[in-house]
């Protein structure tokens, strides 16, 4: 793994596997950042398939450190893999908030489900495939406040950073600069604001203040290309931007409006 400008090594600990399948256009990305005794996975993916692969790498990264995970939210896409990790006696921390039930997640395979463009596909139910040896498993540490990591020469930051969902962490590792945001940021993609209300996106606003004070010189967020150097103040502005517009409008950018009548009910679950 090089430590160039493409490739998953970000920096002397940190590491991010990016382009975890979710459902199109989205991917969502995960990372870890490598101690000299224990590796912290940064999310799970969406489904057990995405954990192989992060979990995978995390190994390999430095083989005989302890894993332990961190979800930066309650959404699917986030901790669709807290299974596979779990089931390898793995602790998965996570905002106290995030307690997901077996109905949630089976609304969200249905919705996956609805969204199949091929009808014989959609009957076929083919998002069961995707979510194949997938279990709905919530975190068994809970986290309600800023909390520090000793990863062994490497310290790392849990920082609450809510807004997208109340649950939402933020993963700092001061020595190399480098954030993982979750979806507090997006790149490329619209920010999903439809999982809160104006109340819960001002306090989007003041996470992203905080996000800006400590200054990162790589981001690494919910989803979307990897933000470096100057790109980081682009994507805090465009977020920024999209939330001032939504409170001083009253509704999300992808908000169901009457005058689209074929637009599918949207749960905000990305
Ligand atoms: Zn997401």
């Amino acid at each position: 793994m090089r430590s160039d400008n493409s490739g998953m090594r970000l920096s002397n600990r940190c590491y991010a596997v990016t382009g975890l399948g979710y459902s199109a256009p989205w991917c969502v990305n995960a990372g870890f950042a490598v101690g000299d005794n224990l590796t912290l996975v940064v999310d799970t993916g969406g489904n057990a398939l995405a954990a192989q692969t992060v979990h995978g790498y995390a190994s390999a990264a430095r083989p005989g450190n302890h894993l332990q995970v961190v979800n930066t939210e309650k959404h699917f896409d986030h901790i669709g893999g807290n299974g596979f990790f779990r089931e390898r006696g793995i602790d998965v921390w996570g905002h106290v908030g995030t307690v997901r039930t077996e109905e949630d997640f089976q609304a969200e395979i249905a919705e996956f489900n609805d969204s199949i463009p091929n009808q014989a596909r959609r009957e076929r139910g083919e998002a069961r495939a995707f979510f194949h040896g997938t279990h709905l498993v919530n975190p068994n540490r809970q986290i309600d406040s800023d909390t520090r990591f000793d990863l062994g020469g490497c310290t790392v930051e849990i920082l609450l950073t809510p807004g997208h969902t109340a649950t939402n962490l933020s993963v700092w590792v001061p020595d190399d600069e480098v954030l993982f945001t979750g979806d507090c940021l997006i790149n490329e993609y619209l920010p999903n604001l439809d999982a809160g209300t104006p109340v819960d996106w001002q306090i989007w606003l003041e996470s992203l203040k905080r996000i800006e004070s400590l200054k990162p010189t790589i981001v690494v967020a919910g989803h979307g290309p990897v933000a470096r150097g100057n790109e980081v103040q682009v994507i805090v502005d465009t977020v920024r931007r999209v939330l001032q517009e939504s409170i001083a409008r009253g509704y999300s950018p992808t908000a169901n409006r009457a005058s689209d009548p074929l637009s599918p009910p949207n749960s905000g679950a990305a």
